[in-house]
């Protein structure tokens, strides 16, 4: 049998590179996947300030997510403005408008 010529076993190790790089790509994507689900997971309805568990209550029918632990209250993307209206001067209307 021939032996391969310089030039195809550099062709061979190039290609075995370019399969490793890409594995080791992949592999990373799918940590830094499965890191966000763990997080996730970890830290989902829980209180960003104490980490207790959130129940969620009706408050001027929007849901909002309380902690009875601290007594925090959070609001999801569109709550606050759900609770004002625009020309509702309460300074829930007033905080809304400057965090548009
Ligand atoms: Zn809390």
């Amino acid at each position: 049998m021939q032996r391969p010529s310089a030039h195809e076993i550099e062709y061979f190790h190039r290609m075995e590179t370019e399969k490793l790089k890409e594995a080791r790509q992949k592999h990373a994507q799918e940590m830094a996947q499965k890191e966000k689900e763990d997080m996730k997971a970890l830290h989902y309805m829980h209180c960003p300030k104490c980490g207790m568990p959130l129940e969620e209550i009706d408050f001027r029918s929007v849901y909002v997510d309380k902690c009875f632990h601290c007594g925090g209250l959070w609001l999801d993307e569109g709550e606050l403005e759900k609770l004002t209206g625009e020309d509702d001067d309460s300074i829930l209307g007033r905080i809304s408008r400057i965090l548009k």
